[in-house]
């Protein structure tokens, strides 16, 4: 199935598995879906071939000897924002909140259909990697300043600096949506629609995406500027 060497443009996906029968079918998957795949078998390697290789992406088993998952996620969003899919057993819900909330992009649970797998991947690479066909100008809305190409955000302050905020992918996807139309309140159902991997359709996953987006405009010194709508769902504030 092989058509092509890949090339070092090829997006390389660490998948950290402490289960080699595993690991070694999501990496054939990998390949023949024409990613590049590098293994980690416990939550130390991870982080070390993390630092060391700077994959586009990591496939992240929560369960893991030493470190887990969980620790290993912390420290990769310590370092910014490389997405993240953990992967999870079925009984694991609050496990699988955690790492949301800790900023994980989406999650698989376990036992998995590889193929799926390779699609969530390609998913995320693509929201992430978006092609840069049309590069549009920065939108600015109030004193927030999106770069939907660079995904990156800043707020402005009085004095005119720029403070960058550290955003997840979802919490970025989140805030771009509202400033798009800054006066257009957008229900919860919409923003989980758009902003939201599939797996995550739950009301209080987006609350608790938003409240982290708050905490971190708060810290840049912008109170108040996402409002919540009573029983509609959220809207940025509008500016004139
Ligand atoms: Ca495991």
């Amino acid at each position: 199935m092989n058509s092509s060497p890949p090339s070092a443009n090829t997006p390389l996906v660490l998948v950290v598995e402490d289960e080699p029968g595993i690991a070694n079918i999501l990496a054939a998957y990998l390949e023949r879906d024409g990613l590049r795949s590098r293994l980690a078998q416990d939550g130390l390697e991870a982080v070390q071939l993390f630092r060391q290789l700077r994959p586009d992406l990591v496939l992240l088993d929560i369960h893991l000897p030493g470190i887990d998952g969980i620790d290993v996620l912390r420290a990769i969003r310590d370092d910014g924002q490389t997405p993240v899919i953990m992967v999870t057993a079925l009984a694991d819900d609050v496990d699988k909140l955690l790492a949301l909330r800790l900023g994980a992009d989406d999650y698989v649970v376990k036992p998995f259909n590889p193929p799926e797998v390779v699609a969530r991947i390609r998913a995320v690479l693509r929201r992430t990697h978006a092609a840069p066909s049309s590069a549009p100008a920065p939108l600015r809305v109030g004193p927030i300043e999106i770069d939907t190409e660079a995904h990156s955000a800043a707020v402005y302050g009085e004095d005119g600096r720029a403070i960058a905020l550290a955003l997840t992918l979802t919490e970025f996807r989140l805030l771009a949506c509202l400033a798009a139309q800054p006066r257009r309140c957008f229900s919860r159902a919409h923003l989980i629609e758009h902003c939201l991997p599939e797996s995550e359709a739950l009301e209080r996953v987006i609350d608790s995406h938003l409240s982290k987006l708050r905490r971190k405009l708060q810290l840049a010194g912008q109170d108040g500027l996402i409002e919540t709508v009573r029983g509609i769902g959220y809207r940025l504030w509008p500016w004139d």
